[in-house]
C-alpha cells in the first residue's frame, strides 16, 4: 500500500509510470517486465473492443439501453470538443457491449468499463502517440486505481458508485494528465478533483442489472475526467490532497445505507418507472 504523496516523491527522479511498476515489484515481487507485458495485453483487448463496438447498437439483457452509442455517434455535437465526443461514444459503446455480455476489461469494474476505453481511444484518435506511450499512461491510470482500492474501495456493493465510476474517472483523468504533464501532483490533482465532484455518488441499478443508469454513467463520467484534467494541467490544484480526498470518500462509503450500495432498493432503482419496467420483463415471470 502507499501513499500518492510519496509517489510524488518518488517521481522527482524516476518517471512516474516506471516509480509505479517499482512499487508494484515492492509490494508483490512481480517483475516489472511481466507487469507491463499483463497490462500491456489488457489495454490491447480494450483498444480492440473500442474500435469493435464503437457506436454500435447492441441488444443488451433488458433491452433498457443497448442504442445510446449508436445515437450519439450519428448525432453532430454542438457544445464538446472531438475528443469529447469520440470519449462518450467509446464509454457508451463498452457499457452496452458489458451489458450485452460482451468482451470487455473491467478497469476498475465491468459498471465502470467504458471510461477508461473512452479515454484511451479518444487519445489514440486525436492525438496518434504509439502503444508504449499509451501504455505509461495506462500503468499511471493503475497507479491512481491501486492508491483508491487499497485506502478505500472500488466496489459500488461497498463503497457507492463514486467508489466504481469515481475510481475510472479519477484514473482517465490521472492518465490524460500525464499525457501532457509528466507531473506527478498534476495527475493526483486531477484525480483528486474528479472524486470530489462525484462523493456521495450512490449505486442504485434498476432492478439490479448493470445497465440503468450504468451505461449513462460512463458517457457522462468520461467527461469528468476530461474536464479535471484540463484544470489540473491548467495549474488548477486540490485544496485537500488525493490521498486525504480517497479517505474522505471511504468514509462517505461506509455512511452510506445499504439500500444505496448495488440492491437495487434506493435511489431510480425504486422509482415507479423503474419498478413497471421490472414487472414487465418477460424474462423474469
Ligand atoms: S450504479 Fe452501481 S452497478 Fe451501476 S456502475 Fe455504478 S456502482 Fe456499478
Amino acid at each position: 500500500m502507499y501513499l500518492w504523496k510519496d509517489v510524488i516523491e518518488m517521481s522527482k527522479s524516476l518517471p512516474l509510470h516506471q516509480v509505479i511498476l517499482n512499487l508494484e515489484m515492492f509490494e508483490t515481487g512481480e517483475d516489472p517486465d511481466d507487469l507491463r507485458n499483463k497490462l500491456s495485453n489488457m489495454l490491447k483487448v480494450i483498444l480492440e473492443e473500442a474500435e469493435k463496438q464503437y457506436g454500435k447498437t447492441q441488444k443488451t439483457l433488458t433491452g433498457f439501453t443497448g442504442d445510446n452509442a449508436y445515437k450519439l455517434k450519428n448525432y453532430k455535437t454542438k457544445f464538446i470538443s472531438e475528443f469529447n465526443h469520440i470519449a462518450m461514444v467509446t464509454a457508451l459503446s463498452i457499457a452496452e457491449s458489458n451489458a450485452s455480455m460482451g468482451r470487455i476489461v473491467a478497469c476498475p469494474t465491468a459498471g465502470s468499463s467504458g471510461v477508461i476505453p473512452g479515454i484511451f481511444y479518444a487519445l489514440y484518435k486525436t492525438e496518434s502517440p504509439d502503444f508504449n506511450t499509451l501504455l505509461d499512461l495506462f500503468i499511471v491510470a493503475g497507479g491512481v486505481g491501486k492508491v483508491i482500492a487499497d485506502r478505500a474501495t472500488i466496489s459500488g456493493a461497498a463503497g457507492g458508485c463514486q467508489a466504481e465510476i469515481g475510481t475510472a474517472a479519477a484514473m482517465g483523468a490521472g492518465a490524460l494528465t500525464y499525457y501532457f504533464s509528466k507531473d506527478a501532483e498534476k495527475v493526483g490533482n486531477a484525480a483528486a478533483l474528479v472524486l470530489k465532484s462525484i462523493m456521495g455518488l450512490i449505486c442504485d441499478p434498476v432492478g439490479g442489472f448493470v445497465e440503468v443508469p450504468c451505461v449513462k454513467r460512463n458517457g457522462n463520467l468520461v467527461n469528468i475526467a476530461i474536464s479535471s484534467a484540463e484544470m489540473a494541467l491548467s495549474g488548477i490544484k486540490s485544496l485537500i490532497p488525493f490521498d486525504e480526498v480517497v479517505d474522505a470518500m471511504r468514509r462517505v462509503g461506509n455512511l452510506l445505507p445499504q439500500s444505496l450500495k448495488e440492491t437495487g432498493e434506493g435511489g431510480i432503482a425504486i422509482t415507479p418507472t423503474a419498478k413497471t419496467l421490472i414487472s414487465n420483463l418477460r424474462f423474469l415471470v
